[in-house]
């Protein structure tokens, strides 16, 4: 299907395994302590790149989720409560330090766990969560200064949930404002990649974290219900699929609960015509394939000013022949495997659905290894605003590539969609750039640039991708009574 046109291949350079240190069986980390599940289940978490168990961890049960909503309300009333935000920032600082030195061992796990590449993982997922610590132990004893003629206060019990495309990074952006403000945290990690999260759990005890101020209970869906639906939860923040988030909302209606919702996106990716290509190019890459499309924010639609709508796909076609699809603990991968099985029916579904409706599609001759889920990065071209692949999110490593002449074309089409949490627009000259970003709806828009995050800088969605903002001031804020 495609011209190749690189012919070398390197030699593999894979991550040791063992350095992971996983453990054949985690339980709930509740008031300090490890605690078997109340029904004395557990599930399995596995590789997605071998399909092979990793692990066994407990399933959490409404008295699991009682028991640590009684030890997080019990650590706000005392020690934590009472602490000093000085104090509270030093321990922020410590998590920081100690993610740091166990750094190698986060990113292997979360590889062998997610399916995601070491590269993703050691260079942007454990130091930015550990950076997201930094960053918010700074804020913990300056919050009257976050909040001028204020006096911002805690919220209480934070129930926080995640989902499984940045496990540990989802859980840092999550817990650390959270603390800085002097909340205490019920965390439920996804069920496909829990195992960071409880390491992040030994981390908190050998950081001195006094008992009950992080309490994290693995389960899936029915026990994030319950963290939801309990009375003495003070806040809810999710992340996840739009579909749950719409769930989440109606069962907080009416209850006096805080809620911030980070969920789903149909991003569009904008290449002007004076735009650097090379340059949009990569960025475009960066956007949807380099994580398995496994992002929220993923750059999905694309959409290209005619005069280089030519240049922009051969390039395009051309980097993609180039990129590594395979052993996500291979230094050299570009594309790693995808988070589940379930996953992986699901994107297979859409490519199929692409073809149905009539769009072209184009995939790199890449072998893809034999065992585990995996997906060749796939372009579509001749894609009508109407398709399916244009409108849903299929977080796979999927792009929908379409055409426009004008700018206000292009900002009606980007715009046409339910969800609104990120767009790129690539352009030359400032003021269109402006010109364009500012007429998208999305929380966030990246000016010749995609993915990029930054603790100082907030994230969040607006129209059916949620609300609320997580990193930065704003972040802050959503932990807090001003
Ligand atoms: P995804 O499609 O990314 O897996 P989900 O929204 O299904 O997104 O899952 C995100 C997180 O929400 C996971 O931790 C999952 O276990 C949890 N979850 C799923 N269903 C519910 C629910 N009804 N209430 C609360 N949490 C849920």
């Amino acid at each position: 299907m495609s011209e190749k046109t690189i012919s070398w291949e390197f030699a593999p350079a894979p991550e040791d395994s063992r350095l992971a240190m996983i453990a054949k069986r985690y339980e709930h980390f509740i008031g300090g302590r490890w605690t078997p599940p109340s029904e004395g289940k557990y599930f399995q978490t596995r590789n997605p790149a071998t399909a092979r168990k990793l692990s066994e961890v407990a399933a959490g049960s409404a008295a699991d989720i009682a028991k640590a909503v009684e030890a997080a309300r019990l650590a706000f009333r005392g020690p934590w409560g009472n602490m000093p935000a000085r104090e509270r920032g030093k321990f922020l600082f410590r998590i920081a330090r100690l993610m740091q030195e166990r750094s190698r061992e986060l990113a292997v796990t979360e590889t062998l766990d997610g399916g995601k590449p070491i590269r993703e993982s050691r260079d942007i997922d454990i130091p930015l969560a550990a950076n997201h610590f930094f960053y918010y132990a700074g804020w913990a004893d300056k919050l009257d200064y976050a909040f001028p003629n204020r006096r911002p206060r805690p919220l209480g019990v934070a129930g926080q949930i995640i989902p499984w495309n940045f496990p540990l990074l989802m859980a840092a952006w999550k817990i650390a404002p959270a603390l800085a403000c002097g909340n205490t945290v019920v965390l439920k990690p996804a069920e496909t990649t829990p195992l960071t999260a409880l390491k992040l759990a030994e981390i908190l005890a050998e950081a001195g974290l006094p008992a009950g101020v992080v309490n994290i209970v693995t389960g899936a869906g029915a026990t994030g219900a319950a963290l939801v639906e309990h009375d003495d939860v003070d806040k809810v923040a999710f992340t996840g699929s739009t579909a749950v988030g719409k769930v989440i909302q109606k069962t907080l209606a009416g209850t006096g609960k805080k809620c911030t919702l980070e969920l789903g996106g149909k991003a569009a990716n904008i290449v002007l015509e004076d735009a650097c290509i090379d340059q949009a190019v990569e960025g475009i890459v960066n956007g949807i394939y380099l994580n398995q499309g496994h992002v929220c924010c993923a750059g999905s639609r694309l959409f290209v000013q005619e005069p280089v709508y030519e240049e922009v796909l051969w390039k395009l076609k051309r980097r993609l022949d180039t990129l590594v699809v395979g052993d996500p603990l291979d230094k050299n991968t570009d594309i790693g495997a995808i988070n589940s099985r379930e996953q992986l029916t699901s994107i297979r579904h859409y490519l199929k659905v692409g073809l149905e409706e009539g769009a072209a599609i184009y995939q790199p001759d890449c072998q893809l290894p034999s065992r585990g889920y995996f997906c060749p990065p796939t372009l579509f071209t001749e894609v009508a605003q109407s398709f399916t692949i244009a409108r849903e999110e299929i977080f796979g490593p999927v792009l929908a590539v379409q055409t426009f002449r004008t700018l206000s074309e292009v900002i009606e089409k980007a715009n046409n969609t339910p969800y609104g949490l990120s767009a790129g627009v690539w352009c030359d000259k400032g003021a269109r750039l402006f010109q364009v970003t500012d007429a998208l709806d999305a929380g966030v828009v990246w000016g010749n640039s995609y993915n990029n995050f930054d603790p100082t800088s907030p994230f969040g969605g607006c129209k059916e991708s949620g609300f609320g903002r997580e990193g930065g001031l704003h972040g802050l804020a959503a932990y807090l009574d001003i």
